[in-house]
């Protein structure tokens, strides 16, 4: 299924269709998608999302039946110090 995008908001660049990765947070869960349908400028790299996709995205993280692999993520705190 194709989507339509308008062009980029941010620089009027063209839009097109890709398929992309999105980290999705529900709650404290992060699911990852792979293979979702958005707009990407050619320019600038914005995505854009279809209120279609975004609704879809919502209901498979919370449904519990569609199962996935489950890689683990470390969670890193930010340390002043490496500012240089
Ligand atoms: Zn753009």
């Amino acid at each position: 299924m194709k989507h339509e995008y308008a062009d980029c908001s941010f620089c009027g660049g063209k839009v097109t269709e890709k398929k992309i990765q999105v980290d999705y947070r529900t709650g404290d869960e992060l699911v990852v998608f792979e293979n979702v349908p958005a707009g990407v400028c050619r320019q600038c790299g914005e995505k854009y999302y279809t209120a279609k996709v975004v609704k879809a995205l919502e209901q498979m993280a919370r449904d519990k039946t569609i199962t996935g692999r489950i890689i683990h993520i470390p969670v890193k705190s930010f340390t002043e110090k490496r500012v240089i």
